[in-house]
């Protein structure tokens, strides 16, 4: 740390990114969530010409994007902000709109926590009850406090219906509930009706899984226009041109090109679903998921000897050693098939040589 660093960081945490690094080299990748197909073919020609007028800056409202997905979620233009990821988008919310603080489950996307302390916004957390469920009573008297809900949550995979997403918003008024749907397209459900009938809900969505662009760093909400122009604010206040034009058009090649992405999505979750069974045939507890991850815990083997076993045959998954409730569970990003084909193998013979 220098001594110019403001005391407010010196004890900052940031997001670990180490193994993503790591990861790089050669390794099978299940431990970040990402789309083991390239983007669509459309998408990586619109890239390629948008790359010829670099020269220029992008469009700062990104708005044939914005149009696009209008039209899709039969909303108006000025309902959606863009972000540099969903990140930068969850960072404008923490900045800007948590002044009376933020809520989320005790076990979510690690994410919030970071984003949190980097805004100095004070924090509750909310246990997830038996299951790794959220209970929508545990929702209530959050004096204000900005609630964030992953929806499917990250790393349990599970979601909320609608009705007890509505529960939570209609009765929590006086906060911003912010639903983030990185995995929404895998359990084929968005709460995006619910910015129509309240102002107090924000969705933010990505293009990093379903959509295949997790390296072009492209996420957008969607709200109503009042809490849109706030978040615009911040955004035009930081980064103006935040989404770079091969961005733009790789995104625009995406949503020209639905049924490549349908395709992709339903590939997902046929190896998803046969790989979940193939893991509970081996003594694994699965939970049921929603998103293109699984969250499994062996019987009688630790999670961080599965992890360490995967990584001695290049294979990366997914542990987390907090909280401590997690120590036996890893999460398991579904690849190819073939990919799985490979994951599978080398799990039975770890489970044969440690299982008991
Ligand atoms: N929300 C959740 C729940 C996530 O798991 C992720 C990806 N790690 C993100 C948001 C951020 O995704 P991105 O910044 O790539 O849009």
């Amino acid at each position: 740390m220098s001594r110019f660093l403001h005391s407010k960081f010196t004890s900052l945490t940031p997001y670990d990114t180490s193994e993503e690094v790591e990861s790089m080299k050669g390794y099978i990748r299940l431990n970040t969530n990402e789309s083991p197909f390239p983007p669509s073919p459309k998408a990586i020609e619109y890239a390629h010409k948008a790359s010829a007028g670099l020269n220029y800056y992008p469009d700062p409202d990104c708005r044939k994007l914005a149009e696009a997905l209008a039209a899709k979620n039969g909303i108006k233009p000025s309902n959606i902000v863009f972000g540099n990821g969903s990140d930068e988008i969850l960072s404008f919310i923490f900045m800007a709109l948590c002044e009376r603080g933020a809520a989320f489950p005790d076990i979510t996307y690690s994410f919030y926590k970071i984003l949190a302390d980097l805004h100095g916004v004070k924090y509750k957390t909310i246990p997830l009850r038996e299951g790794f469920k959220i209970l929508t009573e545990d929702y209530s008297d959050l004096n204000g406090r900005t609630i964030f809900i992953a929806n499917p949550n990250a790393p349990t995979s599970l979601a909320l219906d609608s009705g007890e997403l509505e529960l939570i918003i209609s009765s929590n008024r006086d906060s911003l509930i912010v639903i983030d749907e990185a995995y929404a397209d895998f359990l084929g459900k968005s709460a995006v009706r619910f910015i129509r009938k309240y102002d107090n809900v924000i969705i933010v969505r990505t293009f990093s899984k379903s959509r295949s662009l997790a390296g072009a760093r492209l996420g957008w909400c969607m709200c109503c226009d009042e809490i849109a122009r706030d978040i615009r604010t911040i955004k035009n206040a930081i980064a103006p041109y935040n989404v770079n034009a091969m961005t733009q058009a790789a995104a625009l090649g995406s949503l020209e090109d639905e049924e490549y992405t349908r395709r992709n999505i339903a590939m997902i979750c046929r190896v998803r679903d046969n790989t979940k069974s193939r893991l509970r045939e081996m003594g694994f507890e699965v939970l049921d998921s929603s998103t293109n991850f699984l969250f499994a815990k062996h019987e009688t083997i630790g999670g961080p000897k599965i992890y360490d076993a995967l990584k001695k045959h290049r294979i990366i998954i997914r542990h987390f050693s907090e909280p401590f409730v997690l120590d036996d569970w890893n999460r398991i990003t579904i690849g190819s098939a073939e990919q799985m084909q490979v994951f599978l193998e080398v799990l039975k013979g770890v489970v044969e040589r440690e299982g008991r």
